[in-house]
């Protein structure tokens, strides 16, 4: 038995209908009928006002930084897929890292500030596994030193806090989808803007800077979805909250098997949250549990179950950004602290009760 992750995929049968529609529309990419029925009906689901579909989930990142004319330096988390720290590089700006807090494992709001410099000019803080930053502290401090939020939602796709979608916080947020994540077109994502005006100088910026046939307004890129996909994730959009009610479902389990367990800790349900169950991280203590986060990690492969080790090794670590001040580890205690005991278990909506309690039963020795 091998436990791997599986990607959430449309019918068959449905698709091969979208597919004839695309051929017989003759019109397979440029905001052709998809990529408009998939922008309105994600809108709706997601219960934000603007978004505007990308083919992948970096791209939104660096299209915010360029939308905002952000320069300078943008402080971030190194608890992060690397994607996040390379588009602020992608923008010529500097990355500055500040560490994170253990209770959402997004960036600590009690340190930013000592990290802001007269250069500062963003900050780009990530919903780690799709669990909520400190939003409003962040955005106080936003507001006080006249920064721009732009928040990596990659993890957050669904996620609401008190009824209201998390993508609206900020200035900015994006999406990912790419076939790891709870919602997919393949490989997609979305930027999520405030304002219709923005919005539209988005969709300027995602299709070369034309606004129109002779015009160019800005030097934009090219960073749209096309037909095929967003065929794909109109399909995958009716699926993904029977998909969340299953892996809402293993991670119950999870947790009702796993407490107690010495050394073991997990991510409970958060008041007034509704998670998309994208991630079931477990942090283990080598000293209590008896055994180190790798010797589990790899244990668990000899018996086919390949968890992932989601955020380690930090972005701060890699050679491209270990020179930085900020990236030493002195700085980031938390964060080196959390990637050396995180295992993300596997959780996806075709995970059998058999391999979720062969996981249980690793972890459990
Ligand atoms: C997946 C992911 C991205 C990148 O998205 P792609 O669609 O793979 O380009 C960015 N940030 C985070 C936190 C992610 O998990």
């Amino acid at each position: 038995m091998t436990t791997v992750t599986s990607p959430l995929l449309p019918p068959l049968k449905e698709f091969q209908r979208c597919l004839e529609q695309i051929w017989h529309n003759r019109w397979i990419t440029n905001n052709g009928a998809f990529h408009q029925q998939l922008e309105q009906a994600m809108a709706a689901y997601l219960g934000v006002e603007h978004l505007s579909l990308f083919t992948n989930g970096t791209l939104p990142l660096i299209t915010a930084l360029q939308a905002l004319h952000i320069t300078g330096e943008v402080i971030t988390t190194p608890y992060s897929f690397v994607a996040t720290t390379h588009a602020i590089w992608w923008n010529g700006c500097k990355p500055v890292f500040v560490d994170i807090e253990e209770e959402t494992c997004g960036i600590d709001p009690d340190r930013i500030e000592a990290a802001i410099s007269p250069r500062t000019t963003a900050i780009m803080p990530v919903h780690c596994y799709g669990i909520p930053c400190n939003t409003d502290r962040i955005q106080a401090i936003a507001r006080k030193y006249g920064l721009k939020v732009i928040y990596d939602a990659a993890h957050a796709f669904g996620v609401r806090r008190d009824g209201q979608s998390i993508l609206n916080c900020g200035d900015m947020s994006t999406l990912s989808f790419h076939a790891t994540k709870v919602f997919n077109t393949v490989e997609g994502g979305a930027l999520i803007v405030n304002d219709g005006e923005t919005k539209q100088r988005i969709d300027y910026l995602k299709n070369f800077g034309f606004a129109s046939e002779t015009e160019v307004v800005a030097p934009g890129i090219n960073s749209k979805m096309d037909e095929v996909r967003a065929a794909f994730g109109l399909l995958n959009l009716q699926q993904v909250d029977t998909a969340i009610g299953k892996r809402h479902r293993i991670a119950t389990r999870y947790r009702d098997a796993l407490r107690g367990i010495p050394g073991i800790r997990f991510f409970d349900d958060m008041p007034g949250i509704r998670h998309n169950y994208g991630y079931f991280p477990i942090f283990v203590n080598a000293a209590e549990y008896g055994m180190s986060r790798d010797a589990l990690y790899f244990k668990m492969q000899e018996h086919g179950i390949y968890g992932r080790r989601y955020f380690y090794p930090l972005i701060s670590t890699f050679s491209s950004y270990r020179g930085l001040p900020s990236a030493t580890p002195a700085n980031l205690p938390v964060a080196t602290r959390m990637a050396d005991e995180v295992i993300c278990l596997p959780i996806h909506h075709e995970l059998t009760d058999e391999e979720v309690e062969n996981v249980i039963l690793q972890v459990k020795r």
